[in-house]
């Protein structure tokens, strides 16, 4: 064979994590002693909460280590399933429940299991970068809806609507939002409830996964317990990865009509099986804890997020659509700045300063920077961040 293997039109297609390999560069830049201050994280600063942590720990003495259930646990889906009905107010049952690794398999099974090849997704720009490539990683076509930082990101009804056609099959929504912080009200989900009822054949997915993770006065609702007509048609993707600080662990679900769960059940069984049984009682623990720890993080973000938020504020040439949710502020960069990568590829260079491109989530003329680091860091952070704007 002349030259190295060749690779498959789906792997050459791929786009691989930005923000991951974002973070992974300014690591090794550190561990080569240059001063990297990054705020391209996009995961808790928290360690895992000790009683989930001792859970496991007793599990594993437990042997609890063998292969189990490729859907889950059969416990830990009732926990998923009475919390989604409890909490989120959407009548659950085991059986409607698939944990996963991470929420991002969440998505991923969601779609290889729902779309043929030409299927079109719709997602409302900005948006979590994995999104598109998932899609396409599932034969489908992404089809992203714009908003503007200049217009507060709000979503179009009108643009998605006119975004519909018969190829049309899921709708994606994403509250409290990566990258923007984005979080949809009790009225725009309604709006949206009625735009989806007009259209038998859309689907929802709605990924849940900052719930927690809220400004004082905003609330969570999610969309199928603000449309119970619609629920057959709506897939929750939700995980313990922001909530409880468990990014490393792996485990995600997702939630939806059971004929589809069993289908991404399967798809399971033939790739990854079970998610890592050990952990699984980690989260069960945790869903059985209190929220204490949860409310304690999110209340640790809120101050820190104010912080990033007012420092970026004050910057000229920058707009910031303040976030209410999620550990993130998405500013728009000045108008003489249009491409996001060269610029955070300057800034790493030129400052030591991590942070990501705003072109990874579908809006180039924004940055993304995270709260989710030290009071310090943030400090630090911001300074660097306004040097690089007053030099060329
Ligand atoms: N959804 C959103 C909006 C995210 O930001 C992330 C992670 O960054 C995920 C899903 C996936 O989370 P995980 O696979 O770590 O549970």
């Amino acid at each position: 064979m002349p030259g190295p293997p060749s690779l498959s039109h789906r792997a050459l297609a791929l786009q691989p994590s930005l923000t991951l390999a974002i973070s992974a560069r300014a690591k090794a830049l550190q561990q080569q002693g240059v001063d990297v201050c990054s705020l391209s994280a996009g995961e808790p600063d928290f360690g895992t909460p000790e009683f989930i942590v001792e859970a496991t720990i007793q599990a594993l003495r437990d042997g609890i280590t063998r292969y189990g259930p490729a859907a889950g646990d059969p416990e830990l889906r009732a926990a998923i399933a009475q919390k989604l009905s409890l909490e989120n107010k959407i009548p659950t049952t085991a059986d409607q429940v698939l944990v996963t690794n991470g929420g991002k398999q969440a998505i991923y099974n969601l779609f290889q299991v729902l779309l043929n090849p030409g299927d079109e997704v719709i997602i409302p720009a900005p948006y979590w970068l994995s999104y598109p490539e998932i899609v396409r990683l599932a034969g489908g076509k992404p089809v992203t809806v714009r908003s503007s930082a200049s217009d507060g990101f709000g979503l179009d009804l009108n643009l998605i609507e006119q975004s519909i056609t018969s190829a049309t099959k899921v709708l994606v929504l994403n509250s409290p939002g990566n990258p923007t912080g984005r979080v949809l009200c009790l009225s725009e989900l309604e709006a949206l409830a009625e735009l989806v009822r007009k259209h038998p054949n859309l689907m929802v997915m709605s990924d849940e996964i900052y719930e927690y993770l809220l400004e004082d006065g905003e609330s969570h609702h999610s969309f199928a317990a603000v449309a119970p007509d619609l629920r057959e048609r709506c897939f929750v993707v939700n995980g313990f990865a922001k909530g409880w600080a468990m990014t490393g662990w792996r485990l995600g679900y997702l939630s939806g009509d059971s004929t589809v769960i069993k289908a991404a059940a399967a798809l399971q069984s033939q790739s990854t099986s079970n998610v890592c049984s050990f952990a699984q009682r980690g989260a069960l623990a945790a869903l059985q804890g209190s929220r204490d720890c949860v409310r304690a993080m999110a209340v640790s973000y809120n101050t820190r997020r104010a912080e990033l938020c007012t420092g970026l504020q004050q910057m000229e040439g920058i707009t910031l659509v303040p976030p209410r949710g999620a550990f993130y502020a998405f500013p728009r960069l000045p108008d003489a700045i249009t491409d996001s990568l060269a610029f955070c590829e300057r800034a790493l260079e030129q400052e030591g300063l991590a942070i990501v491109p705003g072109g990874a989530f579908g809006d180039d003329r924004c940055v993304r920077l995270s709260c989710a680091v030290s009071r310090e860091t943030i400090s630090e952070g911001l300074s660097r961040f306004q040097r690089l704007l007053t030099s060329p």
